[in-house]
């Protein structure tokens, strides 16, 4: 089984007393490519100078929505250049937290959508109770390639989102014993999909509550497997391949 982390944080301080101790835990387990993924100045940096230390690290670049008040788009741009940044994100809007006022967050994402789409590059959507407006402007805006990390929404958000063309990508949540998303893992297409953890956040059942790696995406791919009825090596094998295609990573 070889398995595609898609989306990490792992310059986060959580992993300051073992980073690369984890990442090459995650060598030796299968973890062949990862996404760490910026949200500000600071972890932007942060994840490149991680993608230009290992090999298997790639990086996105984005003004998260708590963020977004901060947002450098010339900074964004710049970093883009980067050979290993292969996308914009975590771009999006919150009002879970609502950290940004929302006429700034929906600035900001409109802002880097534009940029994505001048330089080329797909997008990773951060949506906490905001799937409408995403929606919207998403549309409004032609997005083509886009994949809503960590999936929240019901089966009818599901649809609209697959029929666009964009992806969804299941965290953790999708282990949990509250969870919603049952149907939604169920009715994706096998080519449409991707995993991820969002470490150090959102532990896996029956990791919950614990500092989130990598190293658990194997409960999430055996989530998936066991709702879909597919072999856990098959599901991984689907990430792994529609990932790559989405990142644009030929391999
Ligand atoms: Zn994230």
């Amino acid at each position: 089984m070889k398995i595609f982390e898609t989306h990490a944080h792992l310059d986060f301080g959580q992993f300051d007393k073992d980073r690369d101790k984890i990442i090459q835990k995650c060598r030796d387990n299968s973890i062949e490519l990862i996404i760490n993924v910026g949200v500000d100045k600071k972890t932007i940096k942060a994840t490149i100078n991680l993608a230009e230390k290992y090999e298997e690290i790639f990086a996105a670049v984005g003004y998260h929505p708590h963020d977004a008040k901060d947002l450098d788009l010339s900074f964004i741009k710049e970093k883009a250049k980067h050979p290993k940044v292969v996308a914009i994100g975590e771009i999006g809007l919150d009002y879970y937290r609502n950290l940004s006022p929302k006429d700034i967050q929906k600035k900001a994402l409109i802002k880097q959508i534009k940029l994505a789409e001048e330089i080329n590059l797909p997008i990773i959507i951060h949506d906490r109770n905001a799937h409408e407006d995403i929606f919207q402007i998403l549309c409004e805006h032609k997005v083509k390639n886009a994949v809503f990390h960590c999936f929240s929404g019901d089966e009818i958000l599901a649809e609209k989102v697959l029929e666009k063309g964009w992806f969804l990508s299941f965290t953790g949540i999708i282990t949990y014993k509250n969870s919603h998303l049952e149907n939604v893992v169920r009715m994706v297409p096998n080519d449409k999909f991707f995993v991820e953890t969002d470490s150090p956040y959102l532990a896996p059942h029956p990791k919950r509550g614990k500092r989130n790696s990598p190293l658990n995406l194997r409960y999430i791919i055996e989530k998936i497997a066991d709702i879909k009825r597919i072999s856990p090596n098959q599901i991984a094998e689907y990430s792994f391949q529609n990932a790559s295609q989405f990142f644009n990573l030929e391999l």
